[in-house]
């Protein structure tokens, strides 16, 4: 955890993990000691249609906050679709739109995954992606999913770009799919949907020849998507209550997230301000006449403003400050060399909302 310049709490973790409960090849232990190794404040597991190890490891390990929720998919494998903090998991005959709204019902977390995911033609590893999007009440969407990025590139290389993805494989990410913003940007205009990444780490076994490397070690993944959260108190450090906050910050939008690589975004701020009134990364400020929204970054980079989907500013500098001349939704995005970096939630300004 730091403290950023206005003096909120930042916590950063990783989402979307896979444990031997699953698909993944680590236990629960192994998994969590690398996150404190890595110094993460939180992480969020969820293996695919189990919580058998929820009650075991649910809580605080030292300093680091574990959260255990699921991965559900409908019956034709498709629709999958983060839970957290329901109170079972869900039927799996369910149609995605039937798990969703029960989801909202329960006021658990539930996110979706990977949406807009293409995997490599020769048709060994289908693509998950997301078919209804009639759904009502999901809380967000993975706009980033790393596994899911490093299949399609996994496709588009060559015989030496395939060795060097697999020994590189942080070197290829580039940005969330710009199907998946638009999804996320749209779902934006009726209500807050929060955007977060998911590092989807199973720690996959992979063979060369007479040789099996391992794809993404966990280690390798916790270094790369990160989501950061930002609160004005600090997490209880009674495990139950620590929960609630962190999902709930999520489900409020009050995250940005980052590709590690690119460096270190703990301390990147975006916040809206009109009189006394200030709006956190995920807030809103209602009135848009006299507001004013301030961008600071760790490092020097290309600071991108988006209004309502679109690109409205550009500037290269670790300070962006702007006078919104209409209202609309406002996000942040940050490149270093043309590669993404940072991307913040959307700030509403002289929105009048109707959720
Ligand atoms: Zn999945
Ligand atoms: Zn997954």
């Amino acid at each position: 955890m730091i403290r950023d310049k206005s003096g909120n709490y930042q916590y950063t973790g990783c989402i979307h993990m896979h444990t031997l409960d699953s698909d993944g090849t680590a236990k629960h232990e192994e998994v969590i000691a690398i996150g404190s190794e890595v110094g993460l404040d939180f992480l969020l597991f969820s293996d695919h249609m189990t919580l058998k190890s929820r009650e075991k490891f649910s809580g605080y390990h030292d300093s680091l906050l574990v959260i255990v929720g699921y991965e559900h998919n409908d019956p034709a494998d498709k629709n999958h679709f983060l839970v957290f903090g329901s109170p079972a998991v869900y039927d799996p005959e369910f149609s995605a739109r039937k798990y969703v709204a029960q989801c909202a019902a329960d006021n658990a977390l539930g996110i979706i995954a990977h949406p807009d995911e293409k995997r490599p033609e020769d048709g060994k590893y289908p693509p998950y992606q997301w078919t209804d999007w009639s759904v009502e009440g999901f809380h967000g969407i993975e706009l980033w999913n790393q596994m899911s990025e490093w299949m399609e590139r996994l496709d588009e290389a060559g015989p030496i770009g395939k060795l060097t993805l697999l020994f590189s494989p942080r070197k290829f990410m580039k940005a969330p799919p710009v199907e998946t913003l638009r999804h996320w940007d749209t779902a934006n205009q009726t209500r807050p949907v929060v955007g977060i990444a998911g590092v989807d780490a199973h720690a996959f076994p992979y063979r060369i020849g007479p040789k099996t490397v391992t794809i993404f070690p966990y280690k390798v993944h916790f270094r790369s998507l990160q989501n950061h959260i930002v609160l004005t108190e600090p997490l209880s450090k009674e495990p139950v209550q620590a929960q609630k906050q962190l999902l709930e910050a999520i489900r409020s939008c009050q995250l940005f997230f980052s590709n590690r690589r690119r460096g270190d975004a703990r301390g990147f701020q975006f916040v809206a301000r009109s009189g006394a009134n200030t709006a956190l990364c995920g807030g809103q400020l209602e009135k848009f006449e006299d507001s004013r929204l301030y961008v600071s970054t760790p490092q020097r980079a290309e600071i991108r403003l988006i209004r309502n989907g679109a690109v409205i500013l550009r500037v290269h500098s670790d300070e962006l400050e702007y006078s919104p001349s209409e209202p609309g939704l406002y996000r942040i995005e940050v490149l270093r060399h043309g590669i993404g970096w940072i991307y913040s939630n959307h700030i509403r300004i002289g929105i009048s909302d109707n959720f």
